[in-house]
């Protein structure tokens, strides 16, 4: 039984009367463009009613100032999603809304509940097999969230006001995995991170109000600065009397660390880290682990570039560009016919091979999930003229799917999942592979090591996960998981 749709995504909100909250959220999320290419959606409130603007697409796609004018209002939320070619679906974009209440709510949900099935169960949603498919087709476990708080509304509207997060109260106990929330009504903005904090949530100060957004990058963008972040198993209200917060659990911080080696932006930072300057002190670690002679230090673009300046700074070694990135490279580009499919990856980078030619390389990346990528960036490398390729990953091994939020497939999807170093190597094609050790990773990060969730690295989930291997079997109707190793033929979910 898998709910597997809400997937790594970005939220936003903000509190700010007098303040067109409606550009300001659009602002936001297309600073958090990077967490999700997906769909894109707002919603606003008056005072008297939540007004919900979703689509699919990019938030420049499905936003422009003909549909934000009407929009008018003193809060605001704001989500972009991310998922597999497989669930693309209206459906899914969020805010979801729910009428109840005065004028109802909205929710913007990034992360992944492991106990989906239970909570449609305990909702009367599951009673078989076939309602567990029609469940899985039509209902995302954000929709779930949804659900139970509408569900949790007291049949009489409160006259304090509070009836979303006396909801919240009731609801939040019940929920195991990953969730980072932000919630409004027709008068407050709420934020909520799981107890684990497995996504990032920060609090901003903005002329006249208040911010809430995944990552910091996007209060830099909207004019607001760093407050704090929102904890572990924190909820923050905030509204027309200011910010008051409460905590429902136990913190037990484990934030994913590949938000740390990939998924937030550079100039974000968390746990009060650069995430750039970490990424930097990755690839100088992965130097002192794994060095080698060669003539210069390259980077797959854009996610492998701190991680090589790291490398070639600690190693001695000239930096350069071996490969160019095409910067528009998003998305919803339309899927490139099948003829196309083998130059996949030329559409986003393409060689330099007066850069390369004769020369022997270090080629830094983040991470390698399925392989496709690399295997094709090394192939076009060798074309070029590269007498020696020597591939170096800021990151260990990714041998274990996520169920935390971060779709990167299924178990048997994964290179690293049942072949040796070795193996990937021959795979890979180059002379030598080489991965940053976990306990040398946690260290760049320059946060405490335990802090962490490293699961799809460790295989140590911190959170009960359902079968690991099942994972995504009633996706795409019911198709089997694809041996190993899988062929070039699925175009990674997203560029870096
Ligand atoms: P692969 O060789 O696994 O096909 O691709 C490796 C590249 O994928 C790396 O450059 C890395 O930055 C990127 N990557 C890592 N994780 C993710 C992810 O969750 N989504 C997307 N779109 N790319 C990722
Ligand atoms: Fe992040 Fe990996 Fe944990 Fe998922 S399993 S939350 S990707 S560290
Ligand atoms: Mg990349």
């Amino acid at each position: 039984m898998d709910l597997h749709i809400g997937e790594a995504c970005g939220v936003f909100g903000v509190y700010a009367p007098g303040h067109p909250v409606a550009n300001l959220t659009y602002l936001g999320l297309y600073a958090l463009q990077h967490r999700g290419q997906e769909s894109a959606g707002i919603a606003v409130s008056d005072g008297e009613t939540v007004t919900v603007v979703k689509d699919m697409g990019l938030v420049t796609q499905v936003f422009d100032e003909r549909r934000l004018a009407p929009l008018d209002g003193h809060l605001a939320i704001g989500h972009v999603r991310y998922s597999t070619t497989g669930t693309s679906n209206w459906r899914n974009a969020q805010p979801v809304y729910r009428s109840v209440g005065d004028a109802g709510f909205a929710l913007g949900h990034n992360g992944n509940l492991t106990n989906t099935a239970e909570l449609a169960e305990s909702l009367g949603m599951l009673p078989g097999m076939a309602a567990a498919q029609d469940l899985a087709d039509s209902t995302t476990d954000s929709d779930l969230v949804g659900e139970l708080l509408a569900r949790a509304y007291a049949p009489e509207v409160r006259s304090d006001g509070r009836d979303l997060e006396t909801a919240l109260e009731h609801v939040l106990p019940d929920l195991a995995g990953a969730f980072t929330f932000v919630l409004m009504d027709d008068a407050h903005l709420i934020g909520v991170r799981d107890r684990h904090g497995f996504r990032p949530l920060v609090l901003g100060r903005i002329e006249g109000g208040w911010v809430l957004a995944s990552e910091s990058a996007a209060l830099d963008i909207v004019g607001a600065h760093f407050v704090r972040d929102i904890e572990p198993g924190e909820m923050v209200v905030i509204d027309a009397a200011g910010v008051r917060e409460r905590r429902y659990a136990e913190a037990t911080p484990k934030l994913c660390l590949f938000e740390f080696v990939y998924f937030a932006r550079p100039d974000t930072k968390l746990y009060g880290q650069s995430i750039h300057a970490a990424r930097q002190r990755m690839g100088e670690e992965l130097a002192r682990q794994a060095p080698v002679d060669a003539e210069m230090v390259m980077p797959v673009p854009e996610s492998g570039i701190p991680a090589a300046q790291g490398y070639a700074r600690a190693a001695g070694i000239p930096y350069g560009d071996g490969l160019v990135k095409n910067r528009y490279v998003g998305r919803t580009f339309i899927q490139p016919s099948q003829q196309l499919r083998g130059q996949g990856v030329r559409l986003k980078l393409n060689p330099l091979p007066e850069n390369i030619k004769g020369k022997r390389l270090v080629v830094v990346d983040d991470s390698i999930v399925r392989g496709t990528t690399t295997r094709q960036v090394v192939s076009m490398l060798r074309e070029a003229g590269a007498a020696e390729v020597h591939f170096r990953v800021s990151s260990p091994p990714y041998r274990w799917p996520c169920f935390y939020g971060m779709d990167t497939g299924q178990r048997s999807e994964l290179l690293a999942a049942d072949m040796s170093v070795g193996e990937i190597r021959d795979f890979l094609g180059v002379d030598s592979l080489a991965y940053l050790d976990l306990d040398r990773l946690l260290t760049a990060t320059g946060a405490l090591p335990e802090s962490f969730c490293t699961a799809c690295l460790s295989g140590e989930y911190p959170v009960p996960v359902p079968d690991i291997d099942s994972k995504h079997v009633l996706e795409e109707d019911g198709a089997e998981p694809s041996p190993v190793p899988r062929a070039a033929e699925s175009p990674h979910p997203s560029t870096s």
